[in-house]
């Protein structure tokens, strides 16, 4: 299938049709997580937009190499290269080594993303892994005369960039104003200007995690690796970068910048930006209290859940949102779309065990036209910036349909054979692949069941021939794989931890 493309281009604030610098490869970054604690469900949100635009360009037929980085370089909070060092801060509370909390929190970001069915990218690069690109790049920032020194520290000379280039076009900032503006922040002195930045940011001999460099001990400044690692494994421009809209200023603004001021290029073609996750049209954020952890939604535990929600429901909800609106959270719409979800996966169910009966007679054209109809729209929705939610709106249409033919209200045999397996594949195919809402095990429980049926009959016979001891060593081995073995009056039955 021909696959017209269009994604909204931050940027240039159009829809424009996606076409990649070298197909059939794409490449694709998005900002990933600081490792200093765990994610919320508002990060989980820009997480899953940028999965399922990574599991539809693959579907469609493109090779994508999707780079999602993990911050794990403590920066100063602000532009000045002023604040807290997160990392820092969550080393010293926790009493751990910065390393130490970097690994924690990336294991627990692992964790996540696989419950919530999130692929895991093609490079995960970290920031304190390419600390040597990063200086490289500060040093061809100076080089070109975009940067300069003050006080063992590196900032991007903003007036100077914009004698050659624009500055502020993606996020629509007046830089005029920001060039002009107060010099009254902390740390302002170092700047010649308040919207400078700093690129490599000299600290004190006792913070925690630094680095040697040309201009004595420091840490890479906050938009720096995402620069040097797009660059690196993306090439000097790259299709798409992605990111949540709070990214937009300043990271990524910066970002261009600094690669511009590198190289000379444009560094992305299309920019994406996902939006927040809200609570009572509250941004949800760590610091304003109002977020909760993936774990919390499992087992219902934060004050603000009314119950405990199962991974893909919450997936599922997220879906039903379009990644360019703002998506609040309640008890009622995670409710909705838990029903929703109920009756999707009921009809996927349906559909694996409908066997299609073929009977001339029955046949109806119309019936063959509205199917095939719903399967090429469903790709229409998605192929119109990644449009989840209306893709969701035409897997309920079929789902109605599958569900009828159950009931038999409409004949499977209305369908010719060739559109009931198009419409079987490709609610199959959304389900599995392009939304991946189906992760509860089930088939793995199936597994699990009809080997341990088999196995506890083998067990069976070798007892009744006496072999006692082929039979504990059935019941040790299981024991070692969690699944507890016991006998009784009724028979034999298992648990599994
Ligand atoms: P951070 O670890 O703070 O850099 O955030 C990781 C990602 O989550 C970034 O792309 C943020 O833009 C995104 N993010 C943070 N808060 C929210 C939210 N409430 N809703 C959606 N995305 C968010
Ligand atoms: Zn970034």
């Amino acid at each position: 299938m021909e696959h017209q493309l269009k994604i909204y281009n931050s940027l240039s604030r159009e829809k424009e049709l996606f076409v990649p610098l070298n197909p059939p490869f794409v490449g694709m970054y998005s900002c990933g997580p600081t490792v200093y604690n765990e994610v919320h469900l508002g990060n989980l949100r820009t997480f899953t937009t940028f999965d399922v635009v990574f599991r539809y360009l693959m579907h469609i037929g493109y090779k994508v190499r999707y780079v999602r980085n993990i911050t794990d370089a403590g920066h100063l909070t602000n532009d000045a290269g002023e604040g807290v060092d997160r990392i820092a801060d969550a080393a010293k509370l926790e009493q751990l080594e910065p390393m130490e909390v970097v690994q924690k929190y990336t294991n627990s970001f692992h964790e996540v993303c696989a419950i919530f069915n999130l692929l895991p990218p093609s490079i995960e690069p970290t920031a304190t892994g390419h600390i040597v690109e990063q200086i490289e790049m500060v040093k061809q920032i100076m080089k070109n005369g975009y940067a300069y020194e003050s006080n063992n520290s590196i900032y991007f000379d903003v007036r100077k960039y914009m004698e050659k280039y624009k500055y502020g076009e993606l996020s629509g900032r007046n830089v005029d104003d920001l060039l002009e503006g107060t010099r009254d922040l902390d740390g302002q002195e170092e700047k010649k200007n308040q919207a400078d930045f700093a690129i490599w940011k000299s600290v004190a001999p006792n913070h925690l995690q630094r680095w040697v460099s040309p201009w004595g001990e420091g840490i890479p400044g906050w938009h720096l690796e995402c620069s040097a690692m797009g660059t690196k494994y993306l090439g000097k421009q790259f299709d798409i970068h992605g990111g949540g809209m709070d990214l937009k200023f300043p990271h990524h603004e910066c970002e261009i910048a600094q690669s511009v001021g590198a190289d000379g290029v444009t560094p992305v073609r299309i920019w994406m930006h996902a939006n927040m996750l809200t609570v009572n049209g509250d941004k949800m954020s760590k610091s304003k209290g109002n977020s909760f952890l993936p774990r919390e939604l499992f087992n219902g535990t934060h004050s603000l859940l009314e119950k405990a929600y199962a991974p893909m429901a919450v997936r599922f909800f997220m879906l039903q949102a379009h990644y360019r609106s703002t998506l609040d959270f309640t008890n009622e719409a995670l409710q909705a779309a838990e029903k929703g979800f109920a009756r999707i996966m009921n009809a996927y169910k349906v559909l694996q065990e409908l066997v299609y009966v073929n009977d001339a007679a029955k046949k109806s054209d119309a019936e063959i036209t509205e199917a095939n109809k719903l399967c090429k729209e469903i790709y229409e929705r998605m192929d119109d910036d990644f449009n989840t939610p209306e893709a969701v709106a035409v897997l309920f249409e079929m789902a109605k349909k599958i569900n009828s033919y159950k009931e038999g209200l409409i004949s499977v045999s209305t369908l010719d054979e060739e559109t009931f397996n198009k419409l079987k594949s490709t609610f199959t195919i959304f389900i599995k692949d392009i939304l991946a809402i189906d992760k509860e095990d089930k088939k793995d429980d199936n597994t699990t069941e009809g080997l341990m049926e088999l196995i506890l009959e083998l067990r069976k016979d070798v007892r009744a021939k006496k072999d006692f001891a082929a039979s504990d060593k059935i019941r040790d081995q299981l024991l070692k794989v969690g699944i507890q073995v016991k006998d009784g009056k009724e028979g034999t039955s298992w648990t599994k931890n």
